[in-house]
């Protein structure tokens, strides 16, 4: 299959819409990552998207919206006091809400689960690609499994060149990681999956936000994920990440010793940093990982894709805190790095 990459235009949304009537898959940009889409209540265009990812069949997809109208049809009750509070406070917007499914929505999307989580996505293109479809759009991030998730057009191309008819084109995401994933059963919103809907930013708007322990850690043995794409290895380079937390000069000199260490024992090391920091490595390999942790999440995904591009073998990263957006880069980075975190010694 040709793989076309056109720039987001009235003529390609059009064409992309046709696509998504006709069964077929594109990629295209939304405010968090690129979304490879098909026709939500297609089955056989929804099992495209696993093969073309290569996708464990179990770790089900996200539904996109364009209009609240399109919500009644995918669930099975009434949104509840919290879900309309957060819909009106993060719609459309980096959040995606999980509800009982409808008969409509196949078990191929939902991975056999009865819940089906639903995004609103605020991106001009995402939503106009709806429209243009007249469907709500099953879309998963449109990397292959198991890499980093794509942050432009390009990384899609990558990823999925021959795979897929078309690609549009909308500049570098916004946000740079992907929604913010809401499970709603229980007494307070629960964060299944951090992102830019940050859990200080659910609290005020529902009185209150827990974060699931899976977040920051990996799952224990025999414990069932409740996001079932969290038990996967996920964003990972080629390389072996390693990621430094503690006092900034422990973590740097941290960082050098490890650095060097590996240069010698004639590994090709990697250093990710915040963009500050990056004079005190001195002449050493290292890549920015942007200015703080908004800069981080803009950036990470692309930089771990930098890393692969750089043939580098091991690698160590920065840390930023876990408030705000912050907790949203830790888990992705920690999942790159399968939670191997080591803290610096020394507090200066
Ligand atoms: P991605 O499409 O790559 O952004 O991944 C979608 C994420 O949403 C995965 O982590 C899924 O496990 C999660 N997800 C999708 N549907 C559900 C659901 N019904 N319940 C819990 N998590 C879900
Ligand atoms: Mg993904």
């Amino acid at each position: 299959m040709r793989t076309e990459l056109l720039p987001v235009s009235p003529e390609s949304l059009a064409r992309a819409g046709e696509l998504i009537r006709a069964g077929q898959l594109v990629g295209f940009p939304t405010e968090t990552v690129y979304g490879l889409g098909a026709n939500a209540l297609d089955e056989g265009a929804v099992r495209r998207i696993f093969e073309a990812k290569g996708r464990p069949g179990d770790n089900p997809l996200i539904v996109h919206i364009s209009d609240l109208a399109q919500l009644p049809p995918l669930i099975a009750a009434e949104p509840g006091d919290t879900a309309r509070r957060l819909m009106a406070a993060f719609w459309p917007g980096p959040m995606t809400l999980i509800f009982p499914k409808s008969d409509r929505v196949s078990p191929v999307v939902t991975a056999g689960l009865d819940t089906v989580a639903v995004r609103f996505p605020a991106h001009p293109a995402a939503r106009a690609l709806i429209d243009a479809a007249r469907r709500p759009i099953a879309a998963p991030s449109a990397n292959r499994s198991g890499r980093p998730s794509p942050t432009t057009a390009a990384h899609v191309l990558e990823d999925m060149d021959g795979r897929v008819p078309l690609i549009l084109d909308g500049g570098p995401c916004d946000v740079g990681l992907e929604s913010t994933v809401v499970d709603l059963s229980g007494a307070e919103p629960r964060i299944l999956r951090p992102g830019g809907v940050t859990r200080e930013m659910l609290a005020a708007a529902a009185g209150g936000a827990t974060v699931d322990p899976a977040v920051l850690r990996p799952l224990g043995e025999g414990e069932v994920a409740r996001s079932p794409g969290m038990k996967y290895r996920h964003y990972a380079p080629a390389g072996e990440l390693t990621i430094v937390t503690g006092a900034e000069a422990a973590v740097i000199r941290a960082i050098c010793a490890r650095y060097d260490a590996a240069l010698a024992a004639g590994r090709r090391p990697l250093i990710l940093a915040l963009e500050g920091h990056l004079p005190a490595y001195g002449d050493r390999r290292a890549l920015s990982l942007g200015a703080d942790a908004a800069g981080m999440a803009h950036a990470m995904f692309a930089r771990l894709r930098d890393a692969d591009a750089l043939d580098a073998d091991v690698l160590f990263s920065e840390a930023v805190p876990t408030d705000g957006v912050g907790l949203a880069v830790m888990n992705r980075l920690g999942r790159a790095a399968a939670f191997r975190i080591v803290e610096a010694e020394g507090d200066a």
